[in-house]
């Protein structure tokens, strides 16, 4: 089997920020990282370097930044009012809302993004929604551990189900039905959205 569009593809990853450099991040203790290949879930020239890679492929590539998660922007540091983190009784969640603290949030057009908390005052909280290696270049090194046929309800969600559930992104774990969670915008919210302050 080979990495392709809608194949369920496991791999183990390095990623360091210069060639040869320090180890930025890497899959470890046996946890895979496991996507739904060819959906959008990775860098476009992520999934480029990996297609048609068989079990046990390897392959080592460099991402320049535009590439990969994009130029820093400064515009991308903003305040949003203190309340979007608060709770009905205007109760800041400190777990979540913490310096140094990424938060899963969804602007107004329902793309989702991860926010880091920078500073907080009375009324407002800095946030930088610049991803963490935004401005760098990436240099991967890849090993495809296993590659299985997604389900058809995979497919349909356009993401890996574990153990045949389906959990949604960052650390939220949500249902399509019957809304047991549920970190999405409704019409008319903020146009941010905390994920996490939902009961
Ligand atoms: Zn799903």
């Amino acid at each position: 089997m080979k990495v392709e569009k809608n194949k369920v593809v496991s791999v183990n990853y390095i990623l360091r920020g210069e060639e040869n450099g320090p180890v930025v991040e890497q899959t470890k203790d046996g946890h895979l990282l496991e996507f739904l290949f060819g959906r959008g879930m990775m860098l476009p020239k992520f999934e480029e370097n990996l297609e048609n890679l068989e079990e046990g492929g390897k392959v080592k590539f460099h991402l320049t930044p535009a590439e990969g998660y994009g130029e820093y922007h400064e515009e991308m540091v903003v305040n949003l009012p203190i309340k979007i983190f608060q709770d009905k009784d205007g109760n800041l969640n400190e777990e979540i809302c913490k310096v140094g603290n990424h938060i899963p949030m969804q602007d107004n057009k329902g793309n989702h993004l991860i926010g880091k908390v920078l500073q907080i005052f009375d009324n407002a909280v800095k946030i930088d929604f610049n991803h963490d290696m935004a401005g760098k270049d990436l240099y991967f090194e890849v090993e495809v551990v296993s590659i299985r046929e997604a389900s058809e309800e995979e497919i349909e969600h356009g993401h890996v189900h574990h153990d045949g559930h389906c959990c949604h992104g960052e650390g939220g774990c949500h249902k399509h039905d019957g809304e047991e969670h549920h970190c999405h915008k409704h019409d008319g919210e903020e146009e941010h959205h905390c994920c996490h302050h939902h009961e």
